[in-house]
Order: structure tokens, then sequence, then C-alpha cells
């Protein structure tokens, strides 16, 4: 008796976990040409996990509750490549269970290492060449789409690579080697492998270095099949991983969107440094700059540490991250022009981009500088630009609001800029220095930059603002306090408060004429309007 009440308790429990789970996988299903969830299984996950039944049944349940219906299986990883057994047999059972199944490769420690980053490698050597396609060719081999994780670059200055890149810089050099392993040892092979092979590029979050280390994202985009971005921004506190603000995720993604076109694919996010509220903060900002696919970074981390809390979490957004999608999908989104010219450097102002979003100015991210812009942002980074000179003084000359860093004005040698509608922001090196300033500071910024807009925005600061199309506006509130805000648009309006993140989260939305409201918005909290 007492044998059959606790098996019926474990049916009990069995059936409620597997209920809410079973509606996201009907969910996911049915919403995944707006947004489709999927996670890696890096090449020691396979080899652990997906060697057997048990492991491999025990990963789909884990999917199919969390609304992952893509998943990408790694056959190579540090010096670890999965046997092709294991991978045929995940492929094929994950297919056969209706999921869509792709390949993934993460080029760490492969052939001889390089100076810099531990696990990265000299690409100037043959070896490592050789090495490096034959990873592709097994990949290829066996799946038709291959994701590589963002450790294709090198930093690596030994003597072979002194010799090798002669009188260019470092930079130069880097961006032509990595260029020539994308066409002649991944692409190339990969494609006479199999002929259908699609490869992925996944570029790493931290977009102000990509050049220095052989990241091109003009020529490698156009030369891969597909991109992807990384949006790991995790918890801006945690010692060992943070620094990092929540908006880099959107404006990477946003950015990134803009240079690949149809090719980027999504945005991909981790569980390290962060707790439960960052990690669904990751996955907002991703869909809300219009990613079509979030990949959960990956199955054997989500195991354990603060993986399983933050997936719980997650469950409960993602009927909202569905929405979110639609909501967004494809629509133009209006602010103040924020270009990072590409291969540009970025010097003591790293990121700033990343924390002006989080002032409260709706960014438009955008590759080029575009003098017909209304309102500009402007840092150091503009130098790339070689018409930037032009450019500032058709900027003047048409009375556009540009804000501009410090690091830039002091920069512009003897350019003069008065009758310039220009604001010099006082950033001194040090962007995160920004996240101090006050609300009436940020109001007077606002004011000016706003005002070709006919918007007016009054918030704190960590307060974020996203325009998007022309009937739907974003506010998340980044901060641990509730906030009061204050938008003025520039027309009547009736708005309608429809999608709030968390789920039950709260704010007081009143619309009167051109003015929207919201009232004790809380802590960490996205609030979606239509009008
Ligand atoms: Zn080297």
């Amino acid at each position: 008796m007492i044998r059959h009440i606790m098996i019926l308790t474990l049916l009990l429990t069995l059936t409620c976990t597997l209920c809410p789970g079973a509606d996201l996988w009907d969910l996911a299903k049915a919403n995944r040409e707006a947004l489709t969830i999927s996670t890696l299984f890096t090449a020691q996950n396979v080899t652990q996990y997906l060697g057997n039944e048990q492991g491999t049944q025990d990963a789909i349940d884990w999917c199919r509750v969390t609304g992952v219906t893509h998943v990408f299986i790694e056959s190579y990883r540090d010096k670890h490549t999965a046997p092709r057994g294991s991978l045929e047999a995940a492929r094929d059972r994950f297919r056969k269970e209706g999921f869509e199944v792709s390949g993934c490769i993460t080029p760490t420690q492969v052939g001889k290492l390089g100076t810099g980053w531990t696990a990265i490698s000299c690409y100037t050597n043959a070896g490592t060449q050789r090495q490096l396609q034959e990873i592709f060719e097994y990949a290829a081999s066996m799946f038709d789409e291959i994701m590589i994780d963002d450790f294709l670059f090198t930093d690596c200055r030994c003597d072979e690579c002194k010799a090798a890149r002669g009188e260019r810089s470092w930079t130069d050099y880097r961006c032509d080697l990595m260029m020539q392993m994308s066409e002649q040892r991944i692409l190339g092979p990969a494609r006479k492998v199999n002929p259908n092979a699609r490869i992925i590029i996944k570029y790493p979050q931290w977009y102000d270095n990509f050049h220095e280390r052989g990241y091109d994202v003009v020529r490698q985009s156009r030369a891969f099949d597909r991109t992807w971005v990384g949006t790991e921004t995790r918890d801006y506190d945690n010692p060992q991983w943070g620094g990092k603000v929540q908006y880099e995720a959107y404006y990477i993604m946003r950015w990134l969107g803009g240079v690949g076109g149809a090719r980027c694919g999504g945005g991909w996010f981790d569980p390290y440094g962060t707790s439960p509220d960052t990690y669904v903060e990751q996955a907002r900002q991703t869909v809300l700059a219009d990613a079509k696919e979030m990949l959960l970074f990956c199955y054997g981390s989500l195991l354990g540490g603060t993986g399983p809390a933050n997936v719980d979490k997650l469950r409960t957004e993602i009927p909202g991250l569905f929405a979110l999608a639609k909501k967004v999908r494809g629509k133009p989104i209006w602010g103040v022009s924020a270009p990072k010219v590409p291969n540009s450097d970025g010097a003591n102002e790293q990121y700033v981009y990343d924390f002006i979003g989080m002032l409260g100015l709706p960014l438009v991210p955008t590759d080029r500088i575009d003098p017909q812009a209304k309102a500009v942002f402007l840092p150091v980074h503009s130098l790339k630009d070689p018409d930037l000179r032009n450019k500032l003084n058709a900027m003047a000359a048409a009375g556009t609001p540009i804000l501009m860093t410090d690091g830039l004005a002091g920069r512009l040698d003897g350019m003069d800029l008065t009758g310039a509608n220009a604001t010099v922001l006082e950033v001194r090196g040090d962007p995160r220095r920004l996240l101090q300033l006050g609300r009436e500071q940020l109001n007077a910024i606002r004011g000016k930059m706003l005002a070709p807009l006919g918007v007016r925005f009054d918030a704190p600061n960590k307060v974020a603002l996203y325009l998007i199309g022309d009937d739907v506006i974003v506010i998340e509130n980044f901060n641990d306090e509730a906030v009061d805000v204050r938008l003025d648009m520039p027309a009547p309006l009736s708005a309608a408060r429809t999608l709030v993140l968390p789920v039950g989260g709260k704010a007081n939305l009143s619309c009167e004429d051109k003015t929207i409201r919201l009232e004790g918005l809380a802590p960490r909290t996205m609030v979606l309007m239509e009008y």
C-alpha cells in the first residue's frame, strides 16, 4: 500500500512538473517562426549526457519543458572530439522527436597554442591550420548547419606570427589571417565534404575589440552563411564576470543585426555570473533587439550552479518573450543614431554605447554615421570614418543635435564646432561613471537630443527607452528600486499596457493627451505599451 502511495505521489509530482512544460513545448513549436529557443550540447556534454539512452531522454525532456525546439550538437571543444557514434545517434534521435538539429564547433586548443589568451591558437602555424580544417570536415560530414562558438580569433605574438605579419599592424594581420582561415580552412573544406553545409559565425559580446583579434564583421559576415551574436551581459556587479550593463545585449544584437542583415540568426547568452533576474534580462534584451532565435548556453551549465533557478524564471517569461518577438519583428526603430563604424577603436571609451543606452536615450545602433540622422551620438570610435569632418559640418549646418564624448571632442584637432548644436559628454575615459548621472542632468541631455523627435523622457538613470515602429514603446527599469517615469510623445495618443515582464510585474500606466506616465514601475521590470 505504502509502495502504491509512493508511486502515486511520484506520478503526481512528475505530472505536475511536466504539465506547464508540455504547454511550453507546444507553445514553442507554434511560435518558432517568431522566436526559436535553442540550446547547445558541448562536445563534453555530448560525451557525458548523450552517449546513453537515459541521458538522451533526460536531455529531450529538459528541452521540451524549456520550450527548446532547436539543438546544437557540438563535435569539438578544448581538444575533446565527441565520438561519431554519439553525435549521429543524438542527431537522429532529436530529429525523430521533432527538434531542429545543427552542429557546433568551439575552436579552442587547436594545434599550436598562441602566446595570449589561454586555449587560443596560433593560426600562422601550418599544423594549426591543418587541424582546424580537419575539425570542420568532421562536423560537416554529419551536420548541414554548423555554429562556430566565439573563439575563432587569435592574439598570438609568437616569432612565427611576427615574421608573417611583416610591416602590417597586428589588427590588419589578424583580420587578414582569420579571413583566410575562414575561407580556406573552414568554408571551402566544409562545403567540399558537404555541399549543403551552412556555417554560422558567432561573434563574441566584446565588440569593441573584435578587429584587434581578427574578427572582421564586414568581410566575415559576407563570407559566412549566417551570423550569431553574443549577448552575455551577466550581472554588472559580479566580481568575476561583471562590468557589462544590460543594454549591451541590445546594442550589439541590433548593431550586428544591421551588419548581417537577413543572415543574422540569433543571440546567445549563458548563466555565468548571473542571478535569475539578470539572466532573464539577457533574454529580454536579445529578443527586444529583434533576434529570431535565442540560444541558451549550454545544457551542462544550466543543470548546475545558478542554472536551474535561472531556467525556472526564464520558463515563466517565455510566453511573454514570444509575444515580444512578434511586436518588434522587422519594425524600424527610431531615436538617437548611435553609429559604431566596423573595426573602429574605442580607445578609453570602449563600450560607451551600452552606457548611453542606460541613460534613457532611445538608440538606433548602426554601422555608419548618417549625416541625415535627426540626432546623433558620437564617441571616439567615429574617427574611423574618413569622412567624419564633412559629416560633422553638415550636421552642424543642419542644427542636428550631437552628443559628443569629451574623448572625441578632444581629438578633432582644432575643428571649429561653434554654432553647432553639440553637447560634450564628460566620459573622462571611464564610461562607467555615466551611471552616476542624476535625473536632472539626464533630463537636460535628453531634452536636447530628443527635441527633433518631438519626444521628452523624464526618468532616473538605468531606465531604458525603446521606440519601435509607429505603435510600440518599451520601457525597462534596471534599478533595484521602483521608479516613476514620464514620457511625452510627438502627438496625442492612447497607450495600453500589453506586456509586462516579469509576469505580474507592477507598473501603473496613465495616458493623457501626449503624455504617458508609469508610476511605481517595479524593480527590474519591462513594460511594453501599444498605441
Ligand atoms: Zn603565433
